[in-house]
């Protein structure tokens, strides 16, 4: 049974699908401004786990991700530069996708844009003036928050101060300044971002475009909404207000929102010099996997303080990891050792048990390395079969469809290759070290590092 916390109950609930075995997930995306940092990739990769746990469930995931290609910061960005919007918007479109592809996130099925889905968004505001929860002001529309009782009910906002028909244009404020927000904003001279419409010329606030695009793809009532704790208030406490009202619907079965990432203890910011872009971090030589796999590793409600020592231990973690996976090739003996088998199945349970408890990540970790430290000891002490190695590896590349950390080279030798790594692993037994360097030195000169661990040899090609 898979369980999620959910922001707006305040509790962990049972997962269950408005429809079976199908999950509608709508993802908060990125305004596509700039380079995207650290902490708006937690959020991805939170997502990313969430989407590739729930398909290992046997769940169909149809997902989507909007993309914000039009609000202040991206116009006025094109406008720096002297280009257009789309021009502007459409290079950081692309690096989004890159920076996706590189840190293995999986494509969601639709990742619309906001300017592609005006009519949409002009079609529900028309729906909220018509049943009297929107109105206009100076050319803008309002939403009006007092017209929606239970608005405040996501992030749980003290509502007894707000002062009636006061209004806030921007697209992002704090709690302090709750009031009516704006849906659409009235064109001003000057402004090159435009559409004509029929409730007006302008252009979108942020919040619409979020119910308008989830709502075309996922339905009006649809299962899960994610994104960072940074969205629940204003803006997803703003969708759902703009949402039902239109609707008379609920908007969203199950909220789930990933916590804080910091740096070295710190909120990250670009003025105290504690700002990494994935670029950045590509450009200092790590490994995007790692990355990947750093952020994976802390519970997603957990804040997460990313130093770049903890990324060199991630570093570490997956290398090993995979030199584990890489080094599952010989050594192994002919008799088959049905423990291994039981223990897979073990870990296998408490991996999925794990991740079950609202994506327990540490927990199901940790499966999979007691797994590994007793694979390791089984296999130092002869006890690891030919076909236990078969089953490890099928193990390990079964949950990757989760983790996504596995460097997946099949690593194949020719036979007399490795007829020579068994001899030389006899020799080293019966303590013929003379033929076992002879037979060391002659695969050296094919291409082949050996490597005597406490658990046995393994191989490597030199590059
Ligand atoms: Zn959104």
């Amino acid at each position: 049974m898979v369980k999620f916390y959910n922001t707006l109950t305040k509790k962990k609930e049972e997962f269950v699908p408005i429809e079976d075995k199908i999950v509608r997930l709508y993802t908060c995306g990125p305004t596509v401004y700039d380079l995207a940092h650290i902490g708006n990739f937690r959020a991805y990769v939170f997502e990313d786990l969430l989407h590739r746990y729930l398909e290992y469930r046997n769940y169909k995931v149809i997902r989507v991700m909007n993309i914000t290609d039009v609000d202040d910061k991206t116009i006025n960005g094109a406008k720096k530069e002297g280009i257009s919007l789309r021009e502007y918007t459409d290079r950081y479109i692309k690096i989004f996708i890159e920076d996706m592809e590189t840190f293995r996130l999986k494509k969601p099925d639709y990742l619309p844009r906001a300017t592609e889905h005006i009519d949409e968004m002009v079609e529900l505001i028309k729906k909220l003036l018509e049943k009297g929860y929107a109105y206009y002001k100076d050319n803008s529309i309002y939403f009006s928050i007092s017209k929606f009782p239970s608005y405040g009910k996501l992030s749980g906002i003290d509502l007894s101060q707000i002062k009636i028909g006061a209004r806030v244009d921007t697209d992002e404020y704090e709690k302090e300044d709750v009031r009516d927000f704006v849906l659409w904003k009235a064109w001003k001279e000057q402004e090159s971002v435009w559409w004509e419409t029929e409730i007006g010329k302008g252009r979108p606030g942020w919040h619409i475009e979020c119910s308008a695009m989830s709502m075309k793809y996922l339905g009006e009532t649809f299962d899960i909404h994610t994104g960072g704790v940074d969205n629940i208030f204003p803006h997803h406490e703003n969708e759902i207000a703009q949402s039902e009202a239109a609707t008379g619907k609920k908007f969203v079965n199950y909220w789930l929102h990933c916590a804080h990432l910091l740096v070295n203890g710190e909120k990250m910011s670009k003025s105290k010099g504690n700002f990494y872009t994935l670029r950045d971090l590509l450009n200092k030589g790590y490994n995007p996997v790692a990355i990947r796999y750093l952020l994976l590793s802390t519970h997603y409600r957990d804040p997460l303080n990313f130093t770049e020592v903890s990324l060199k231990q991630a570093e570490n973690t997956v290398k090993n990891y995979n030199e584990f996976y890489q080094g599952l090739n010989i050594c192994a003996s002919e008799k088959y050792n049905p423990e291994i088998k039981e223990e897979i199945e073990k870990a296998k349970n408490r991996f999925i048990e794990a991740l079950d408890d609202d994506l327990n990540i540490s927990a199901s970790l940790s499966s999979v390395f007691n797994l590994i430290k007793k694979v390791n000891i089984f296999f130092s002490k002869g006890e690891f079969g030919k076909d236990n190695v078969k089953e490890v590896k099928e193990f390990l590349e079964d949950i990757d469809s989760v983790l996504c950390i596995l460097e997946r080279k099949e690593e194949t030798l020719p036979d007399e290759i490795l007829d020579l790594i068994k001899k030389r692993e006899e020799a080293r037994k019966r303590k013929d070290f003379k033929t076992a360097d002879n037979i060391r030195n002659l695969l050296k000169e094919k291409g082949i590092i050996l490597e005597d661990t406490p658990y046995g040899t393994r191989w490597k090609k030199s590059c």
